[in-house]
């Protein structure tokens, strides 16, 4: 049987465990759903929509409403099935076999992993000791090796932390910086107004955490008309169906509810924070939806099967390179922080 192309490294994946647990606090997800005021206004609008017809392929009207909301133009806005798809995009559109890309781990697997899949040639480039970005050495790094494409996550996965973003500016020069705000309004940074008519900063968003739709697939990103041209004529024709694009179209009249949202998240992920001063962790103080942490006493992996027999599901990092004995906590519910802190201060 014929292989599949080589370099494609198949079988990897991602590396997240769907387990049937009772609070799930492992992958970065809102623990709560859309209105069912907006999700009432999405069915009516899906009774009277011509599904026989094909979707709106440049999806016009969320475009519209996207660039409204972030006071940008229509055609500064791609959209996709997620923003792993805009990523997806961004690499079949600038990366390739002739070209190299490039983040500073530890940071989001799917950078490298996309790299990969586009044949295109990723490169890990270190962070400093606090696992922030070091911009000197980041320079030297894009120059030395070529880079064509950068990617800077910010707040970054899976540390939480917040980057100068001045460094996007110094790296970019001849080559294209994706800045990943995927974590984007759990912080006081909008790196859309930061990269507002910058040619070569390209900014990505999802609507899968302060949107609250993760399993609906949304995603975009702003950036220059003419970078933004390129991925509508790389992307598959009608690539994002009608029924999403209505969807998020409507929750742009429900801004009121995300935002009161994501303010309670950001309450609860401060305190967690100040609990975690309370035991014996070592944690990064999070801008995003997450923390990352590090029992001081307890192997890390040991510590996340403990939660798993109470069936509290974190990310297990604590076999990754530079992230020794680390875990992850998603910010959830009250009640199920609740259950989290009081498994933690049970086992340690
Ligand atoms: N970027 C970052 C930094 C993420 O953490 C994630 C999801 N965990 C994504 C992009 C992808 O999000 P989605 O495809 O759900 O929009």
């Amino acid at each position: 049987m014929i292989e599949p192309r080589p370099g494609l490294g198949v079988g990897g994946g991602y590396h997240s465990p769907q387990l049937d647990v009772a609070v799930r606090l492992n992958t970065n997800e809102s623990p709560f759903g859309p209105s069912v005021e907006l999700l009432d206004k999405w069915h009516d609008e899906i009774l009277n929509a011509n599904l026989n017809r094909y979707p709106d392929r440049s999806a016009s009207k969320l475009r519209q409403v996207i660039s409204d909301y972030h006071g940008v133009s229509p055609d500064s806005v791609f959209v996709a099935n997620g923003s792993n798809e805009v990523i997806q995009t961004i690499l079949l559109t600038y990366g390739g076999p002739e070209r190299r890309s490039a983040s500073f781990e530890p940071t989001y697997a799917m950078y490298e992993t996309i790299s990969r899949t586009t044949g295109t040639n990723y490169f890990a480039f270190e962070r400093d000791e606090n696992l922030l970005i070091d911009t000197n050495k980041a320079l030297s790094d894009f120059d030395e090796n070529s880079i064509d494409v950068g990617f800077i996550c910010s707040p970054n996965n899976p540390t939480g932390l917040l980057e100068d973003l001045d460094i996007a500016i110094r790296l970019s020069g001849d080559r294209l910086i994706v800045i990943d705000e995927a974590y984007g309004q759990f912080n006081e940074v909008d790196s859309i107004q930061f990269a507002k008519g910058r040619a070569e900063l390209l900014v990505v968003r999802t609507f899968s955490k302060i949107w609250s739709m993760a399993g609906l697939r949304v995603g975009y990103c702003i950036g220059d008309p003419r970078v933004i041209a390129n991925l509508w004529s790389v992307c598959l024709p009608y690539h994002f169906d009608t029924s999403k694009a209505k969807l998020a179209e409507l929750a742009f009249e429900h801004v009121d509810e995300m935002e009161a949202r994501v303010g309670f998240l950001r309450s609860e992920r401060d305190r967690i924070m100040d609990f975690f001063d309370t035991i014996p962790v070592t944690y990064w103080r999070s801008s995003a939806n997450f923390i990352l942490f590090r029992p001081d006493s307890i192997d890390g992996h040991k510590l996340w099967e403990m939660l798993l027999e109470r069936s509290i599901l974190v990310r297990d990092w604590s076999r990754w390179p530079r992230l020794d004995n680390c875990l992850r906590v998603t910010v959830g519910s009250a009640h199920e922080n609740d259950l989290f802190m009081e498994a933690m201060s049970d086992i340690l």
